[in-house]
């Protein structure tokens, strides 16, 4: 495998275009289009291109995504607030039959957020209380979070949007941190890695989530001690066959090359990882036609995988790429915008 040219410009199209119109396979992700948005996004400013969407364009994207706010109100119960993914659902908050699907998903509301900052919003017209409320209505005695209030299952995944909202929006006072941090212990395995629940198999994404939240606790070494940390380095450090794989014997993806890369950055090891096997891998997996990345060979681009393996390539310093902040993926620039409007 050699080392294709890397055409940021063809990427920043593919996004371009991704914000108009998408394949039709795209259709099934019609309820959770705040989603497609993020990968967007990110990525784009990513490519340090967000300079392609004009003022107009920008605001009209905010107001957008401000209109998937579910506040407190005669048919939306407190503990509900958040973000909706899709103006597709978002209209069930006008009949008060509806009431019970017409609640928040912690992802959305990630999304929802880093969308906002990323965009240079200063995040006033969120209702933070509200917001605070329905994310603390979603963690359960085990301290682990629920993506949604009804139904919603309960995962790492959702344990690292919980944290991410709180740290966003720099208030935990309504969470129980201790049961998180004490939920996210019980999910480390004998070898080093997380699964997504207690007892179940290491996964890459499972880990960065794990470690992610921890970095935004600022509570990594109470979980990790320096054994630990090195059984972990080992596991995320085997997992690179070219690029990354999501667990043992599982062929690779250029998505992982963010979660255990973000992972490895999180804890201080990516210099441990072959940087230009991972860049090879990466750039092999991109549309010379249209732009965009996918999974592998055998798949199409899709704005997750693209986002994603712009991200990786940012990791392993890919010229011409925006710095990215593991914990958050946002990139140093809207990290530093957050910054600026916390205080
Ligand atoms: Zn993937």
């Amino acid at each position: 495998m050699h080392q294709v040219e890397f055409k940021p410009e063809q990427h920043k199209k593919y996004f371009r275009r991704s914000l108009d119109i998408l394949p039709s396979e795209s259709a099934m992700f019609d309820c959770s289009r705040l989603t497609i948005l993020y990968f967007v996004l990110i990525g784009l400013d990513v490519l340090d291109g967000l300079d392609l969407l004009t003022e107009e364009h920008k605001r009209s994207i905010i107001e957008w995504v401000y209109g998937l706010q579910l506040v407190p109100s005669e048919n939306v119960l407190d503990h509900k607030c958040g973000f909706m993914g899709s103006t597709t659902v978002i209209h069930l908050k006008n009949y008060p039959s509806c009431e019970k699907y017409c609640e928040s998903n912690v992802a959305m509301t990630y999304m929802a957020l880093c969308i906002l900052i990323t965009l240079g919003d200063d995040l006033s017209r969120l209702n933070k209380t509200a917001i605070l409320q329905g994310v603390a209505a979603l963690q359960k005695p085990d301290g682990s979070f629920k993506s949604n209030y009804e139904y919603g299952e309960s995962d790492l995944r959702f344990v690292y949007c919980s944290l991410a909202v709180c740290f966003i929006l720099n208030d935990s006072s309504l969470i129980n941190v201790n049961n998180t941090i004490h939920f996210i212990s019980k999910c480390l395995n004998y070898d080093g890695a997380f699964g997504q629940n207690p007892g179940t198999e290491s996964h890459g994404g499972s880990t960065y989530c794990a470690i992610a939240s921890l970095s935004l606790l600022n509570k990594l070494n109470d979980v990790i001690n320096s054994k630990k940390l090195k059984i972990l380095e080992r596991w995320a450090v085997n997992r690179q066959i070219n690029g990354f794989q999501g667990r043992p014997n599982k062929d690779p993806d250029t998505c992982y090359s963010f979660w255990i890369g973000a992972t490895l950055r999180i804890i201080g090891s990516l210099d441990k990882i072959n940087k230009e096997k991972n860049k090879d891998f990466v750039l092999n997996n991109a549309n010379f036609l249209t732009g965009g990345f996918s999974k592998d060979m055998d798949s199409i681009p899709d704005p997750m995988h693209t986002c994603l393996s712009l991200c990786g390539l940012s990791l392993v310093e890919m010229e011409g790429l925006s710095p990215i902040n593991p914990a958050l993926n946002i990139t140093e620039r809207a990290t530093n915008h957050l910054k600026q409007i916390q205080h």
